[in-house]
């Protein structure tokens, strides 16, 4: 699959899948600290792995998931 530009993701699955998809093409798995991600939703927004400014529960315009909804979809 390649990278494709725009907002093409259709949902949350979709751009935790994406995001999966990218961790593994980047060894990009840092997830950021509880306190950093609570910092992050008490200002009402998420960093995305790469770096992408969003809503918590939202993904970047890359079809990247935040890591809130990553972390969740982990909790099961
Ligand atoms: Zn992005």
């Amino acid at each position: 699959m390649g990278v494709e530009h725009g907002p093409v993701t259709a949902d949350a699955a979709r751009a935790v899948e994406n995001a999966h998809a990218w961790f593994e093409a980047n060894s990009g798995w840092a997830p950021p600290d509880p306190d950093e991600l609570l910092e992050w939703l008490g200002d009402g927004v998420c960093r995305c792995p790469d770096d992408c400014l969003v809503e918590p529960h939202s993904w970047c315009t890359h079809g990247l998931a935040s890591w809130y909804l990553i972390l969740r979809s982990l909790d099961g």
